[in-house]
């Protein structure tokens, strides 16, 4: 793999070049000692993507470098500079490179009827202090309906004695707009979703593309829709997987849509699939995916 240096850091990479260890600038010196440690970061999180690393993995990598610069920087201050800024952990590279996690939205998930809640719904503040609420969702039970009543938030209390809470549940969700967007950015992407209109298979049905439904959308409500381009059409799909080796009641569900414009060899890849949303480990499946769904509308 061929790894180039980022354009908004050869500046400062020059600088590098053109100044002596021992300066006497000492902030040209941080300046540029954090420079070395963006660009070394970018290559790690580059090379941990091309080759499929694991976040274990390149967390153990970081940890590894952190301590090797801090034994090389007892004979070297400015690599005992560089060994002072390194970040030993994952959640420490996202924070000094600026990366925001995900871009997923969180909601509370009631454990027992699977209504979902914004964060903010679940608790109130009395006298100043903050009181979990409880599930308000109507469910049916024996012919009536009543208040779910379960509840939402755990508290614990931290080693200065505050009393915090947290979901028992977390559902979270990436949006689609916000996806699609990212998408269409590719090169060559929005071509790619045309090519279906240039298909000529007579009287055999080899793909979506051929299928009654398909056509059926050409024009939805006396309107052109499928038929104009840059209208998209989604599969979706909800695979439940069990991410432990050792427990097998342990399941959980990825919600995900397939953008049928594609071609069908790269409709399925992993780069073109939306991951809609996450739904955690619940005692059973749910019964229906509407609740989880709602907040693409939200
Ligand atoms: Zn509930």
């Amino acid at each position: 793999m061929e790894w180039c240096l980022p354009e908004d850091l050869i500046v400062d990479m020059e600088t590098v070049t053109n100044t002596s260890i021992d300066g006497s600038n000492l902030s040209t010196t941080m300046t540029n000692q954090k420079a070395i440690v963006t660009w070394m970061l970018y290559f790690l999180l580059v090379w941990q993507t091309a080759t499929f690393l694991s976040d274990n993995g390149l967390a153990w990598l970081l940890q590894f470098l952190s301590r090797f610069l801090y034994v090389i920087g007892m004979e070297s201050r400015y690599v005992a500079g560089i060994a002072s800024i390194i970040p030993g952990t994952l959640y420490m590279m996202r924070k000094f490179l600026g990366f925001d996690r995900d871009a997923f939205q969180r909601f509370v998930i009631c454990p027992k009827c699977t209504k979902l809640y914004k964060p903010d719904q679940c608790s109130t503040i009395i006298n100043g202090m903050q009181v979990p609420l409880r599930c308000t969702h109507m469910v049916r039970h024996r012919r009536q309906f009543r208040e779910c009543g379960h509840q939402l938030l755990r508290g614990a209390t931290l080693r200065d004695g505050k009393k915090v809470y947290y979901p028992l549940k977390t559902y979270c969700y990436n949006s689609i707009i916000e996806t699609l967007e990212r998408f269409v950015r590719r090169k060559g992407f929005v071509e790619q979703c045309e090519q279906w209109r240039e298909r000529n298979v007579e009287g055999e049905y080899g793909d979506v593309f051929d299928g009654k439904v398909w056509k059926k959308f050409m024009f939805y409500n006396d309107k052109p829709f499928l038929s104009l381009p840059r209208n998209y059409a989604f599969m979706m799909n909800c695979d439940w997987f069990q991410p432990y080796k050792r427990r097998s009641d342990f399941s959980v569900g990825a919600i995900y849509l397939v953008l049928m414009n594609l071609p069908r060899d790269v409709q399925f890849k992993k780069e073109n699939l939306f991951l809609v949303g996450i739904v955690p480990a619940l005692s059973k499946e749910p019964a229906s995916l509407n609740e989880f769904l709602q907040c693409c509308t939200c």
